[in-house]
């Protein structure tokens, strides 16, 4: 399988983030990606492609001009405003109480930098510093790359993205995310083909992103399995009563789970995700892969282990769909390439064929942060 990555991804350079208002440690943290690459590379059996620029086109295909916009802009013009500090976090957070009973058109994009960050943020867990943007263009175009190689009549093709990008909506960027990179994938298959795209969504959380960009779509199918917004991120959204509108009535599953859920369980409510893009029209299945649903990580829940990955990635495949894999979360570094390499080998129909696990059990790099 083909490997899309870019070195871009390490101007992104975050070591702290905002979290429930202290500084903690970033979990998004550029050595996720390596790891993965290194994984892969030693694995033998995946070949690594640069990506190709893919303009502004397939960007506000699905997000507002004006987030793009300000994702290009908030860095040079934090340093022209003499912003004080080494990461942009807003000031302020949009509440959907702000403008009640009001015309949307008095809620309003203050030139001043800190409030600009706020019309577009959700949260103060996306720091944008000097290299963000590069880094999350750079995320795009590796997965419009993997595109355009699974258009090309390959099998599946897997975009290394970072940053992630399902928690970015229409007009927001949220949760380690600035463009919506699988959501940017999908539309440009759907526009490429005519045909229905199917998204299924394995991250440990909700891709809010995805959903609110196809809410009205009956063309794109969103099928996400998270953690329950009851005890996580985003918190309001990812319940199953969140089925579409309009034309896109049916066309969002949202499958919320329990913490502590096993292999098996997981694998279950999988079976009901896959049915469900079974019965979709469309040639292509762009996954939102996440492996924060990894028994160790730090934010997730879960309680998976390193070969229910090569099962799920096995499963997906036996769809006989053709695979766009793009990387959303996943923060335990030292099991990040081996669940990945299971992952993939799955969805190659390979045998899963564990790497030995380094002596340490933290990797040879060590844990960090
Ligand atoms: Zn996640």
């Amino acid at each position: 399988m083909r490997v899309v990555y870019s070195p871009l991804h390490l101007a992104h350079d975050i070591t702290v983030q905002t979290f429930m208002g202290v500084q903690v440690p970033a979990d998004e943290v550029a050595d996720r990606a390596e790891r993965i690459r290194d994984a892969l590379i030693d694995d033998g059996g995946f070949g690594l492609v640069e990506p190709a620029d893919h303009g502004d086109g397939p960007i506000t295909a699905v997000h507002d001009p004006g987030l793009l916009a300000f994702l290009r802009e908030a860095w040079p013009e934090a340093q022209r405003q003499r912003h004080p500090y080494p990461a942009l976090v807003p000031e302020t957070i949009n509440s959907v109480h702000l403008t009640e009973g009001m015309d949307r058109r008095f809620l309003r994009e203050s030139p001043k930098i800190e409030g600009r960050a706020g019309f577009y943020a959700l949260d103060t867990s996306s720091p944008i510093v000097a290299g963000t943007y590069v880094a999350a263009r750079a995320a795009v175009d590796v997965a419009l790359t993997a595109v355009d190689l699974v258009l090309a009549g390959e099998r599946a093709a897997y975009g290394l993205c970072r940053p992630p990008g399902h928690h970015a909506a229409r007009s927001m960027y949220a949760g380690f995310c600035y463009f919506n990179n699988a959501a940017i994938a999908a539309q440009a298959i759907a526009e490429a083909t005519g045909e229905h795209v199917s998204i299924l969504d394995v991250d440990y959380h909700h891709g809010n992103g995805t959903e609110q960009i196809f809410w009205r779509r009956g063309d794109v199918l969103y099928v996400s399995l998270h953690a329950h917004p009851d005890r996580q991120y985003p918190f309001v959204l990812g319940w199953e009563d969140e089925t579409g509108e309009g034309p896109g009535v049916g066309a969002n599953l949202n499958i919320p789970l329990p913490a502590g859920v096993s292999d098996e369980g997981y694998l279950a409510a999988l079976e009901r995700g896959l049915d469900r893009i079974a019965d979709e029209p469309g040639s292509v299945i762009v996954v939102s892969l996440g492996f924060d649903t990894y028994g160790l990580d730090p934010i997730g829940d879960f309680a998976l282990t390193t070969g229910v990955y090569h099962e799920v990635g096995r499963r997906v495949a036996a769809l006989g769909k053709r695979l766009l894999i793009l990387q959303e979360g996943g923060y335990y570094l030292p099991a990040l390439g081996e669940n990945a390499r299971a992952w993939l080998r799955g969805a190659e129909g390979r045998p899963h064929d564990p790497a030995p696990a380094p002596a340490s059990g933290l990797g040879a790099r060590g844990l960090r942060g």
